[in-house]
């Protein structure tokens, strides 16, 4: 798949997936490339925004010392133990599978498994609906 940032003649700017560039071509020279607000098929590729690191300007909430702390430690420790027991383990290939279900290129299935920074970042950018796998401190021995 291929995402691109398209803009119409009456500038409105949308996102598009493809199976690759050549789809995309082929598509858009039939003219079926459609702008969704205006429904114009005067698209064009617009200029991709620089992707901005995040890695050490973006702060992560904390807090410690509230007396709700433990319930709340077991309640994600279950939540943690349900997924891990229901959902397919798929390592590395989260943003991979998770963009697959998003864009129903498969069917749907609860997965869990990891992620990088940027992954994260391009997942929350394309709409994916996904949430953070509690992490417990006690499981990093
Ligand atoms: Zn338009």
């Amino acid at each position: 798949m291929i995402h691109y940032a398209l803009v119409c003649e009456n500038e409105h700017k949308f996102e598009a997936w493809f199976r690759n560039a050549e789809a995309y071509d082929e598509q858009h020279k039939r003219g079926i490339v459609t702008c969704p607000i205006c429904t114009s098929v005067s698209v064009e590729k617009a200029l991709m925004a620089p992707a901005v690191s995040r890695a050490n300007s973006e702060k992560v909430s904390l807090s410690i010392g509230h007396p709700e702390h433990a319930r709340l430690r077991e309640a994600l420790q279950a939540l943690r133990n349900k997924v891990t027991s229901e959902a397919d383990y798929v390592g590395d290939k989260f943003a991979e599978e998770a963009r697959k279900i998003h864009f129903k290129d498969i069917e749907a299935r609860g997965i869990y498994g990891e992620a990088t920074p940027d992954e994260v970042a391009s997942l929350v950018e394309d709409g994916v609906d996904f949430m953070p796998l509690p992490n417990l401190p006690e499981e990093h021995n």
